[in-house]
């Protein structure tokens, strides 16, 4: 049997899987058969819950004796688009001027087909670990998120798994191999404000109040001052208004009902909890102000409904886990790595209640599009950084 030392061979066989959400399409089947000979115990739970589809996932161990890392992916895809735009078929894995092609290519089955080289070379190498590795792999982080990592950690968690450490694979690099590693995440949270007015003629608008310049204020306040300038490690607390919808088709009616949704992604000078009391506090002193509304002795009638679940800002301190991991990309290309927060959400925020998480992986520039592909050249550099940086961080021990 050959091992999975390739990480183009390995990525092949992934792409090879039309794993779209939430369909498992023998993905985690390919990886349960690369994992299985390198002495990796696997197992692939599913979860379920009313109102999403049941995703399968994956959990595997190689255990010994010293510190547990832990690599963090998923296997599921976008949808591919335009099939007939792709200039190589989505799930072939063809491969042309140097580069394979194939929905997955970077998002993130190419992290995955490295990080499994690296363990296969590094046993290879060594001849045995300093320690336990596991992946947790989910099938479910391009969909809704709800029977994936979140469930995964719990559920190994439950069976008294713990880690020290862990390496989520997503592609955290902008433009070429090396450029950047995530430490940490900004919160996210969203919102909408439903401002209640009083319908009417457009000539007349006195005996009527138009919701649309109690909202304008509203948001105005939202955008202006600042929230900060951003901090040692994040980016400024931004405000996004992402809609402001009135519906109204007639042009000589005042309409009784505005409606503005935000997103707001926030550093650490806040949490989710002080955000929300910041906004609550600046839409209540708008709600006051006259600048569009005067002659009006009413205040602005609005309520404000928070979306979904905030996201939670973090930032890994784990020097030792930092240090392996930018040391071992400045080894392998020879140049430091940036330290970044930006971005969106990732599962690391799941994570981070567990242990420490850095977030490292290919080149994101194609993901989600048409035409995904990744540099084989890129593959094979970020095996070696993988087996390097497994190779440090045991070596290192629990400090
Ligand atoms: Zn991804």
């Amino acid at each position: 049997m050959t091992l999975p030392t390739d990480p183009a061979g390995n990525l092949a066989a992934l792409i090879r899987c039309p794993s779209v959400t939430p369909i498992e399409g023998g993905a985690l089947s390919t990886l349960e058969t690369m994992l299985k000979p390198l002495g990796f115990s696997v197992e692939r739970p599913v979860f379920s819950e009313d109102g999403t589809p049941d995703i399968e996932n994956l959990y595997a161990r190689r255990s010994g004796n010293g510190p547990h890392l832990m690599f963090a992916g998923h296997t599921d895809v976008v949808p591919v688009g335009d099939e007939a735009s792709w200039t190589h078929p989505p799930f072939a894995a063809e491969i042309a001027k140097g580069e394979m092609f194939g929905r997955g290519a970077v998002d993130m089955k190419g992290g995955i087909a490295c990080f499994i080289a690296a363990v296969a070379r590094h046993l290879g190498s060594k001849g045995g670990l300093k320690g336990s590795v596991s992946l947790l792999i989910t099938g479910d982080e391009e969909g809704p998120a709800i029977n994936g990592t979140t469930k995964l950690l719990e559920w190994a968690a439950a069976k008294g798994e713990k880690w020290d450490a862990s390496i989520v694979g997503e592609p955290t690099n902008p433009d070429t191999l090396g450029d950047m590693i995530k430490i940490g995440r900004r919160g996210s949270l969203s919102g909408s404000i439903i401002v209640n007015g009083r319908q009417g003629h457009a000539a007349y608008p006195q005996l009527a109040d138009n919701p649309v310049r109690g909202l304008m204020t509203l948001v105005d306040a939202l955008l202006h001052p600042v929230f900060d300038s951003g901090t040692k490690d994040f980016q400024p607390t931004n405000l996004e208004v992402t809609s402001i919808d009135v519906g109204n088709p007639a042009t000589n009616v005042i309409p009784a009902k505005a409606t503005a949704t935000f997103n707001i992604r926030f550093n650490d000078t806040w949490t989710a909890e002080t955000i929300q009391a910041e906004i609550h506090n600046r839409l209540d002193k708008a709600a006051k102000r006259k600048k569009y509304r005067a002659g009006k002795t009413t205040l602005v009638d609005y309520e404000l409904v928070w979306r979904d679940r905030p996201s939670h800002v973090f930032l890994t301190r784990d020097d030792r886990l930092i240090e392996a991991l930018s040391g071992s990309v400045k080894a392998v290309i020879g140049r430091k790595p940036a330290l970044s927060t930006s971005g969106g959400t990732s599962d690391a925020r799941f994570i981070k209640d567990y242990c420490p998480v850095v977030e490292f992986g290919l080149v994101g520039k194609t993901m989600h599009m048409v035409d995904e592909r990744v540099a084989l050249a890129d593959l094979e550099t970020l095996t070696q950084i993988y087996q390097r940086f497994i190779e440090d961080w045991f070596e290192r021990g629990i400090p």
